[in-house]
């Protein structure tokens, strides 16, 4: 499935409250713009959470491939919104330790299974912002939320950066952007052997 964002202000709830994937438009193709693949709406599917909220699908028959329109406030590939990944790093950036910030956190978890959490999303955005500071020159060279957030302004940086970096999302890794999630090992020995194409082929638009 390919994921394409939904540009819209809505808040979580608001989306749920107005059954907002109802009005989700995609009119061509993005693999066959001019037509004749047998592209339609594919009904929708559910998430976790928010609670009831369904997002949009559409296929193309030629391609065999479903595609689906994410608003702009939830995460991709990673359960809730921009907005509790983001509170859940800037916790950890505010806390003597990741142990620390994962008390009282998710208290249905054990606290190993609790620390694997915190640390996938730690992994995920850092990527993300490390991949940012690269591609625009404006962000800070520190790829915390805090010095984003000082640089940026407003209260949360992850749905702002959705928005600004539109343009980029098929590269940034989820939960932030729609591009392949990075393999922990490879990042750390190069990023530039990241982008030899060791990776499998992952189709992008
Ligand atoms: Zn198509």
């Amino acid at each position: 499935m390919m994921q394409l964002r939904f540009a819209t202000t809505l808040s979580a709830q608001q989306y749920v409250r107005q059954q907002a994937w109802k009005d989700a438009r995609l009119d061509s193709c993005p693999l066959h713009p001019k037509g004749g693949c047998g592209f339609a709406r594919h009904g929708t599917y559910p998430r976790k959470s928010p609670p009831d909220i369904k997002i949009p699908r559409w296929y193309c028959r030629k391609a065999r491939q479903t595609f689906s329109l994410l608003p702009d406030f939830l995460a991709s590939r990673l359960s809730g919104t921009l907005i509790e990944v983001e509170d859940v790093i800037n916790k950890v950036e505010n806390s003597p330790s990741q142990e620390a910030a994962a008390q009282n956190m998710r208290i249905d978890t054990e606290f190993a299974g609790v620390l694997r959490w915190i640390r996938r999303r730690l992994f995920l955005v850092r990527c993300a912002l490390s991949l940012l500071t690269e591609l625009l020159p404006f962000l800070p060279a520190g790829c915390s939320i805090s010095s984003f957030r000082s640089t940026l302004g407003g209260k949360y940086v992850l749905p702002q950066l959705r928005i600004q970096a539109s343009c980029y999302l098929h590269m940034l890794p989820p939960p932030l952007g729609f591009g392949p999630r990075p393999v922990a090992k490879k990042l750390k020995k190069s990023r530039f052997q990241h982008q030899t194409g060791t990776d499998p082929p992952v189709k992008r638009l």
